[in-house]
């Protein structure tokens, strides 16, 4: 049965055993999470990314195989009509801007990389419509590089909750985190706290009673405890 939610405070949400303890319990919860765009090389992930932006992957799954399949490789997107670009991806919201983007992205891929995505945040963020989340997604979903830990709304939101940052700039969240989270930790981290965000930690309404982090949460926005 619901208990009145009674405010508690976390003694020390940044201590090294309760950060540890999130992340096991994170680890234990989603083993096999990872990014759910559909790709199959790092180009049609950064696009992919690139188009997820205020919407969600399964409205991006829904237009890229139309897009690849159209358009394989930075050139020819690169070269594709934007009218057409606009056409496929116009579900995704913004499409004038996103079209116009991935266009951009997918001829400085082939001016500057030679074709390739490269591997470092400082070239990633030369593409047109690519900022460090972007970049993080793509270098440790794709290449495996922990450049940093991808923020995105669910991470933003989760990591308040969690009372990891009190930041509400996705750049200064990102920074308080890479502080406390082991750097091993980042790739699989972001996984773990945008599949708790979809499915358990929701924007408007939470679901702590199915919530495994319950008891190393002390959050304001919390609708339900077991204390
Ligand atoms: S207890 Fe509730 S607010 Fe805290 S992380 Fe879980 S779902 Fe989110």
């Amino acid at each position: 049965m619901a208990k009145a939610i009674q405010q508690k405070k976390t003694p020390n949400p940044l201590a090294p055993e309760r950060v540890a303890a999130v992340l096991d319990t994170l680890q234990k919860t989603y083993p096999n999470a990872v990014c759910a765009l559909t790709h199959r090389n790092a180009f049609e992930l950064t696009i992919a990314t690139i188009l997820s932006a205020q919407t969600t992957d399964v409205t991006v799954n829904k237009v890229t195989p139309e897009l690849f399949r159209m358009y394989p490789t930075p050139k020819k997107l690169g070269e594709a009509p934007l009218p057409e670009i606009e056409r496929i991806i116009r579900s995704t919201g913004f499409y004038r801007a996103k079209a116009k983007n991935i266009q951009s992205a997918a001829k400085v891929l082939v001016e500057r990389f030679g074709g390739k995505v490269p591997q470092t945040i400082e070239e990633m963020i030369q593409l047109p419509g690519v900022a460090r989340k972007t970049a993080n997604v793509v270098l440790g979903s794709w290449y495996g590089i922990a450049s940093g830990v991808v923020v995105d709304t669910h991470v933003l939101r989760l990591s308040r909750r969690l009372e990891l940052t009190r930041e509400t700039d996705p750049v200064k969240v990102e920074r308080d985190l890479e502080k406390v989270i082991p750097q091993n930790h980042w790739i699989q981290f972001s996984h773990e706290m945008i599949h708790h965000g979809r499915q358990v930690c929701i924007a408007r309404k939470p679901r702590c009673v199915d919530c495994s982090l319950e008891t190393l949460c002390n959050s304001v926005d919390k609708t339900w405890s077991s204390r």
